[in-house]
């Protein structure tokens, strides 16, 4: 009997996995540059990390994270998020008393029992950044600018457009809140009823609200940086004239108040002009690790989408990324085999794609095979050549081809002389 994958995950392979692997390599380049250390933390947390971090009023603690007792009796979640571990992370293993700033890398699945939607899945991946120590606004530009220069590495620039915003801190955000409720109160009956939620709970969300009549409702409703005090002010000026000096677009979208409790001053996402969902969103998060019972510690970080990149690249690198099969060895008989054998292993010792027939295949066959992989290079041992030691080699894309020593030192100079 066939067992078919869960709903919301998916497998993959093919053209999809050299696109993971091409954003993934240029993922750790960039942090490599920008002198940012990875960490790995468990797949699964005390569900109280959730409830506390994210905030147990938000849709993703209440409706969608998997959550289950195990066999001690113990409330577990996998992780819908990292942000909350990786803080988690830093608190138990005392990374306060590290050098600071703290910069730190992850990427992993996460889990969330979500409606489907075009590239969300219940099992997603996310790239992120968190950095811990400081309270300035240059961090929250370098948060930015790496993922801008992710982007300009992936050559999507044009593809994506910076949208900031500042959601103040619990000084001023809480003289706005006022406002907004006072705002909304005689309308409030029409709104939806996760909203009427919401403008007890959490007033700030109804902003995030997706139903017509609530934003038809919020259409001329105050801004959140209007009520700005002076630190949050400066912030966001300073944060907005260095976008500027750094050529960096941004739009100011006053809408954007984020979906997750922890969130302070800056706060910001980059859209797919395309799809229109943001790919990548985050923002500072001062008051996170106090609220895990860490020392108070300013952060900044923000998490990228990787499933909804992979959406974005796809279109633009079909058939794009390089074939990985650099030579192929079509060997005539079993003694050109064994001669060959040891090449292939010196060429792969030196990081070349090699590879040699393990089925048993005819000569033709072997021809056959190296055409469909798409091997950029073919190299043929017949009798003549195994008699003379030597070989053919031939270049796949331009059709040229040359008769040289069978040493694995003479075609490396071939493959690297020709790239
Ligand atoms: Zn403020
Ligand atoms: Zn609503």
């Amino acid at each position: 009997m066939r067992i078919s994958r869960q709903k919301g995950t998916k497998d993959i392979f093919g053209e999809d996995i050299k696109i993971w692997q091409y954003i993934e390599k240029n993922i750790r380049e960039i942090c490599s540059a920008y002198c940012i250390e990875e960490i790995r933390t468990p797949v699964f947390e005390a569900t109280e990390l959730y409830a506390r971090g994210v905030g147990d009023d938000t849709d993703i603690v209440n409706k969608e994270m998997y959550t289950f007792l195990d066999k001690g009796g113990r409330s577990i979640t996998l992780r819908p998020e990292l942000t909350a571990g990786v803080v988690r992370a830093y608190i138990e293993n005392g990374m306060s008393s590290l050098t600071s700033p703290v910069k730190l890398w992850y990427e992993a699945n996460m889990y969330r029992y979500e409606k489907m939607q075009k590239g969300r899945y219940r099992e997603f991946a996310q790239f992120g950044i968190e950095f811990f120590g400081s309270k300035s606004y240059l961090a929250d530009i370098e948060v930015m600018m790496l993922a801008y220069d992710l982007f300009k590495r992936l050559n999507l620039l044009d593809d994506i457009t910076l949208n900031i915003n500042s959601i103040g801190c619990s000084t001023c955000r809480a003289k706005y809140i006022e406002k907004l409720k006072e705002y909304v109160k005689p309308n409030l009956s029409k709104m939806c009823d996760t909203c009427k939620v919401r403008y007890e709970k959490n007033p700030l969300r109804m902003l995030d609200c997706k139903e017509e009549n609530c934003k038809h409702v919020l259409q001329e409703a105050p801004m959140i940086t209007d009520f700005l005090c002076e630190e949050c002010s400066i912030d966001f000026e300073n944060v907005k004239s260095t976008l500027e000096e750094l050529n960096i677009k941004y739009i100011v979208d006053k809408k954007i108040v984020r979906g997750l409790d922890y969130y302070n001053k800056t706060v910001f996402e980059f859209i797919s002009n395309n799809f229109n969902f943001a790919v990548c969103a985050g923002g500072r998060y001062d008051k996170l690790i106090e609220t895990l019972g860490g020392i108070s510690t300013p952060a900044v970080g923000f998490g990228l989408g990787m499933d909804r990149l992979v959406l974005i690249l796809k279109e633009k690198l079909v058939n794009k990324l390089e074939k990985n099969v650099d030579v192929y060895f079509v060997v005539l008989e079993k003694k050109a085999y064994t001669v060959c054998r040891n090449i292939v292993s010196s060429l792969r010792d030196n990081n070349i794609a090699t590879d040699i027939d393990i089925c048993n295949r005819s000569f033709n066959a072997q021809l056959k095979y190296a055409n469909r992989i798409n091997a950029k290079y073919i190299c043929i041992v017949g009798e003549e050549e195994l008699n003379n030691n030597t070989c053919i080699l031939k270049n796949m894309q331009d059709g040229k081809q040359r008769k040289i020593n069978l040493l694995s030192e003479d075609i490396l100079k071939e493959i690297v002389i020709n790239e």
